[in-house]
């Protein structure tokens, strides 16, 4: 299909909308996805079942609001029960084309199937987003992005399907970034933040200013928080004179979940696929539109693996006045993880997987502190940790094995591990004690 360039939006139909009529397209969808999944998937058969609803209760957009919730947890009970893709696929797997799995950095990877339909209409949102940041038919694109796996890899399809030149650049190492950006002077890359400003800065420490010697004009950045944090975002415009876009996508649904548009005020969520809900952390509660909470999403289009009232873990808030770029669909502000966890190195870091490994540890009290800072727009983690009284080890001896246990079970080591002795931290003297200490800007913090 040949749009026009100078047309700012990718469906202009679908993206003006108004509200009443984006909300009967969602409650025409919604009615089927409930339908299709309660006779399809065995575990919403039997969920919906013991919760006493049935598709027939979806009346009106609120009705969701009856059914259950699912969970990660949900996804890692019923993966591979009675079929390969388990209780919550509806699909046989002949008709799935394609599968993306979780780091599974914590347990079980999770899988995300895709029938063809889905995964077109994966690339058709994405082909979508790339528009909204400006990116056209006459734009170099390169895709910085993993593409093991990970749901955020194929998401170049989009760029191509749009009509852009595209390089596949994957996980390339900066040198060879660096020669693909200044050899083939390419206009978009999608990388993440800290890995933005961490190739910015390399670049110019080898000599290459990308203001002048590269042709960077739009970056596109996801898998962190930095995106969406203006400080960050506008340290990374300044290195690269580059206008910066943050994208949001999920392991679990697909990797064009929602983004920025020109107005940076929020991720544009695709509504036409999610149906999004925000509840209160600790009592599930249903909150209005602009509170904050945790981001529940229920697909409307997914048929390999339907998410009814999906708990996605982010904490955020969402915004359905209608943006100045004209757009009706509703924005998220994302503020960060419902738990603790952490990102460093794009390996999810959780406390409870350091402290697992704090507790095993012989010659130690098992008392521990974890800070979480940030250096050069990069997370990083120190750990304190008490040594036994009768340990005969060195401080230094102590933290080189935590250090090389950590690294063994997380994936990546701390910055530092600091030694104290018996009974040297304070951790043991409040009613609650708080182990982890989050010393990075407070808006990562909710
Ligand atoms: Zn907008």
């Amino acid at each position: 299909m040949s749009r026009d360039i100078n047309n700012k939006f990718w469906d202009e139909e679908l993206e003006t909308l108004p509200r009443e009529e984006l909300e009967k397209r969602q409650l025409e969808d919604l009615k089927e996805i409930v339908k299709f999944a309660y006779e399809n998937a065995p575990y919403y058969k039997r969920s919906f079942d013991e919760a006493g609803v049935k598709p027939e209760d979806i009346k009106t957009l609120k009705d969701i609001q009856k059914f259950p919730f699912i969970n990660k947890k949900t996804q890692r009970d019923t993966q591979g029960v009675g079929s390969f893709l388990g209780e919550l696929a509806a699909v046989p797997e002949d008709d799935v084309v394609f599968i993306s799995t979780s780091s599974g950095s914590t347990g079980v990877p999770t899988m995300s199937p895709f029938t063809k339909k889905d995964f077109d209409e994966f690339q058709d949102t994405e082909s979508r987003w790339f528009w909204q940041i400006g990116m056209r038919p006459n734009d170099r694109y390169v895709h910085a992005l993993n593409f093991s796996l990970y749901v955020g890899g194929p998401d170049v399809i989009g760029a191509q399907n749009l009509g852009a030149l595209c390089i596949w650049g994957g996980t390339l190492p900066s040198e060879r970034l660096l020669f693909v950006l200044k050899t083939y002077k390419p206009t978009v890359i999608w990388t993440s933040p800290s890995y933005a400003w961490q190739l910015g800065e390399k670049a110019l420490k080898s000599g290459i200013d990308p203001k002048k010697d590269l042709n960077i004009k739009k970056i596109i950045v996801a898998g962190e928080l930095g995106g969406s944090i203006d400080a960050t975002r506008k340290a990374i415009e300044d290195i690269w004179g580059a206008e910066v876009y943050d994208f949001y996508g999920l392991s679990d649904i697909f990797g064009a979940c929602a983004a920025m548009c020109e107005a940076k005020d929020g991720l544009h969520i695709a509504e036409n696929h999610i149906l999004v809900e925000t509840i209160d952390i600790h009592t599930g509660e249903i909150l209005e539109p602009g509170e904050v909470g945790e981001l529940v999403f229920t697909t409307l289009r997914k048929h390999a693996r339907p998410l009814i009232r999906f708990r996605t873990g982010d904490i955020g808030r969402i915004d359905n006045t209608k943006c100045s770029c004209g757009r009706t669909h509703g924005r998220i502000h994302i503020l960060g993880r419902k738990d603790d966890m952490f990102i460093v190195s794009a390996v999810n870091v959780f406390p409870s997987d350091i402290e697992a490994v704090i507790r095993e540890q012989d010659g130690i009290t098992g008392e521990y502190l974890i800070r979480i800072f940030e250096r050069d727009f990069t997370n990083k983690y120190a750990v304190e940790i008490e040594k036994n009284s009768d340990n005969p080890k060195t401080d230094e001896e102590v933290a080189a094995e935590v250090s090389a246990a950590l690294k063994a079970r997380i994936g990546v080591k701390p910055a530092r591990v600091v030694v104290h002795p018996d009974g040297g931290l304070d951790t043991r003297s409040e009613h609650k004690s708080k182990r982890v200490i989050d010393e990075r800007n407070l808006e990562y913090v909710i």
